[in-house]
């Protein structure tokens, strides 16, 4: 089966996710308007400014076509893109989109200069792990998760990358160091153990 993976282009970072799909032979395109989410096997929303990015949802009237998407269709959010996939923000200025069941706390690290490439070994299978460049920038923190979220890699006893059914945030940007597995883990359904167990 081929998928058709969206990247949402409201702000920040969208860029360097289409060359990614492209690396692991996903077709991709942009969504700006909610009909661009029509015939859309999957979604990523990118890192960038969460609090701009919520405001934009709203002034695009995108919010509710990307809840009804999500209830269905697999979705990946990278730094700014997992806050807003979460259930609880610190921050009133987001309105998350409450599909991963997380609280997440924006900027945790601090500023810019507190920006790091860390190595981190991640979970990707039962008995599989493989570490990895890890760039947090101006990161979040996930600060709770309930039981149903899986974590499949950790920082400093916190988690950066975590699932839940057809939901992936990472806290991170794997797009800048061309890291793949991600969007393979939850797009490509002939290499993802997750897609099975949640699809099949
Ligand atoms: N600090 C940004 C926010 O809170 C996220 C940073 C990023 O996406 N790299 O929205």
């Amino acid at each position: 089966m081929v998928i058709k993976v969206g990247v949402l282009e409201l702000q920040g970072d969208f860029e360097l996710h289409h060359r990614v799909l492209q690396n692991i032979g996903i077709p991709s395109c942009s969504v700006k308007k909610k009909y661009d989410l029509e015939d859309l096997d999957g979604l990523i929303i990118p890192g960038g400014e969460s609090t701009t990015m919520s405001l934009l949802i709203d002034s695009s009237d995108l919010r509710n076509a990307l809840i009804k998407f999500g209830k269905k269709k697999p979705v990946m959010g990278t730094c700014a893109g997992l806050i807003l996939m979460a259930k609880m923000v610190t921050d009133d200025r987001v309105k998350p989109l409450g599909f991963i069941d997380a609280e997440v706390s924006r900027n945790a690290y601090g500023r810019q200069i507190k920006s790091r490439q860390v190595e981190i070994d991640y979970k990707i299978g039962i008995n599989s792990s493989l570490v990895l460049p890890t760039s947090l920038i101006r990161a979040p923190k996930i600060t709770f998760i309930g039981d149903k979220v899986n974590i499949i890699g950790e920082y400093n006893n916190s988690p950066v990358a975590v699932i839940e059914k057809h939901f992936l945030g990472l806290t991170f940007h794997p797009e800048l160091d061309g890291v793949g597995l991600f969007h393979k883990i939850l797009f490509d359904s002939k290499s993802s153990v997750y897609y099975k167990k949640n699809y099949s």
